[in-house]
């Protein structure tokens, strides 16, 4: 058995603590990167929803047209804010193709920063965003389907539940729907007890159209395909 002198004891430990704070360093900055990303995935949904499921824009018409004529025509702010025929759970979900359209860029950006800069956002970040996805999906699909879920019955369900109806009743408030912080920011939060501007307060403009029409614009193939997404994925949530 080799024994060691104290100067290389002395050098061991040393080398022993500086692995240690490296380690630190990386949990802690994989810690704040996580938070802050979450923050950013709040702001996104808010931006997202706001600026884009709310407002028609010339290229990108596909979040409009399935959120405020179909969501939103068929899921209003009274009794008819759950769902009242099961066709109409397909409505409620993102389309399957929207998580990788949307985690896909981002990954790209978070890799970029950190081979630029060295900071291990990566993972964090992917982690932050993409739970951030599967919280909106979920809670907004226990929202509109209650089937007496466990989580239905917690407070935080119940607010944030009372906070999206309010949305479908009111269009220019609330439009958080995992956690209402961007609505806090950019003043369109308002609490469930109400109290509004009238400007605020305009109704969900309801087209007489119908968007089902971009539904069977798809080719056989593709609405075959969607059809089997939506379908598995329902079934994969109703059991949750
Ligand atoms: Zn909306
Ligand atoms: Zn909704």
């Amino acid at each position: 058995m080799t024994k060691r002198c104290p100067a290389q004891h002395d050098a061991h430990s040393a080398g022993d603590r500086t692995q240690w704070r490296h380690q630190l360093l990386v949990i802690v900055s994989a810690g704040i990167a996580f938070v802050v990303i979450f923050l950013y995935a709040n702001l996104f949904e808010y931006t997202f929803h706001r600026w884009l499921m709310h407002g028609l824009r010339r290229y990108v018409s596909q979040p409009y047209e399935m959120h405020v004529h179909l969501h939103h025509r068929i899921f209003r702010g009274d009794h008819r804010y759950h769902v009242l025929r099961a066709d109409d759970r397909s409505f409620i979900l993102f389309e399957w193709w929207q998580a990788p359209l949307i985690l896909g860029p981002h990954a790209a950006v978070l890799w970029g920063v950190q081979a630029a800069a060295g900071w291990p956002v990566l993972w964090p970040g992917l982690a932050a965003l993409g739970l951030y996805y599967l919280l909106y999906e979920y809670l907004h699909w226990c929202m509109h389907n209650p089937t007496g879920r466990r989580i239905e019955r917690t407070s935080i369900f119940r607010y944030l539940d009372a906070h999206h109806r309010l949305h479908h009743a009111y269009w220019r408030i609330n439009f958080n729907v995992v956690l209402p912080l961007a609505d806090l920011v950019f003043r369109t939060f308002r609490a469930t007890s109400l109290r509004a501007g009238p400007r605020m307060l305009r109704r969900e403009p309801v087209t007489t159209g119908s968007a089902r029409h971009l539904l069977r614009a798809t080719s056989p193939a593709r609405a075959h395909f969607a059809a089997a997404m939506t379908s598995a994925r329902r079934a994969f949530m109703t059991r949750w």
